[in-house]
């Protein structure tokens, strides 16, 4: 799986960051980036849970 966050959607809320802080982190322009773009098996599922969480639908995986 990969994950990518679009910068001109995305508006900082954190969501993605506190569902899974393992991928997505919040960096000091205030948005979120993916810290690994290709997801281990083991983080899919919260990778996922935070992409239908994300308030903006910044978050794309394939
Ligand atoms: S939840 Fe969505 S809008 Fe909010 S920081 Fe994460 S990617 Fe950006």
């Amino acid at each position: 799986m990969n994950v990518t966050v679009d910068d001109d959607i995305c508006r900082g809320h954190g969501v993605c960051a506190a569902l899974c802080p393992s991928v997505f982190v919040i960096t000091d322009g205030g948005y979120a980036e993916a810290i690994t773009a290709d997801i281990p098996e083991a983080l899919q599922s919260a990778v996922i849970e935070a992409a239908e969480g994300c308030p903006e639908h910044a978050i794309r995986t394939e």
